[in-house]
């Protein structure tokens, strides 16, 4: 039983074929699904989703690509409402981006800027709600754990697709946060994520594909789906020296504590 942990359901890329795509996760043996939103337009489309699919669960955020999306204070209202479904498991995906580049109109600065309001408007709308976050970093790791860390006592959060070294993740995991990983763990060269897998206790570590991106090999270069989840916990279970039902048992634990409402 595997449990993807971060799967964009909402994205235009499964509107032609999302029942044929569920269709094959559960004949992978993937029994849960959680799909994060990227606005609040997303978040509706994932609810309405959830609404007939017993196994998958959603998560309603802001994603730091998307901030330009939101303006003022009522965005948070209407997030808040939203965060009051049952199917919603958690607050995500948010954070700050600094890759790619500031939408028209906005200064970089100004644009860090707003990216650090909405995320600090959500961070607080989760702790009210005791819900968990699911993180997005890109090139922007000092300043995303500068503003999480702060949350600690009162929420957890999962810095999603890691992939840095286990010293930057272990002052986070000391303070109840997880990491999770993509397919990246599986390619030809991870790199120094190969030994992050190795090192990471297990109970402080999901999978996800992050699809419809970062098709795991052997399906690198594909529209990534999450029957594919499955191939990332192979190769984690290879690293680790640990067999893939262990592997699947132990971060689908995880994921269950970490999620609101699954048992
Ligand atoms: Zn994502």
């Amino acid at each position: 039983m595997f449990f993807d942990t971060h799967t964009h359901l909402g994205s235009r890329q499964f509107d032609g074929d999302l029942p044929a795509v569920l269709e094959r996760a559960r004949a992978a043996s993937v029994s849960r699904m959680v799909a994060p939103a990227t606005d609040l337009k997303n978040a509706g489309k994932l609810l309405a989703l959830a609404e007939n699919e017993p196994d998958v669960r959603v998560a309603v955020g802001i994603h730091p690509c998307d901030a330009d999306t939101v303006s003022g204070d009522a965005w948070v209202e209407e997030l808040r409402t939203l965060a009051q479904h049952p199917k919603v498991c958690a607050i995500g995906e948010i954070g700050l981006d600094y890759f790619h580049a500031p939408p028209e109109g906005f200064a970089l600065a100004d644009w860090k800027a707003h990216q650090a309001r909405v995320l600090t408007a959500q961070l607080e709308l989760a702790a009210e709600l005791r819900l968990n976050v699911i993180l997005h970093n890109r090139e922007s790791w000092e300043d995303l754990t500068a503003l999480v860390l702060p949350f600690s006592d009162r929420l957890r959060g999962v810095f999603h697709c890691f992939t840095g070294t286990f010293e930057q993740a272990q002052p986070l995991l000391d303070r109840g946060h997880l990491i999770s990983f993509t397919g990246i763990v599986s390619f030809k060269n991870p790199g120094f994520m190969a030994d992050t897998a190795r090192a990471v206790p297990s109970g402080q570590y999901m999978l996800e594909t992050d699809a419809p991106y970062l098709a795991p090999m052997p399906h690198r270069g594909k529209r990534c789906e999450p029957a594919y989840v499955a191939d990332t916990a192979r190769a984690v279970a290879g690293l680790r020296g640990e067999s893939v039902e262990t592997v699947a048992a132990d971060t689908t634990r995880t994921a269950l504590e970490f999620f609101r409402g699954w048992d």
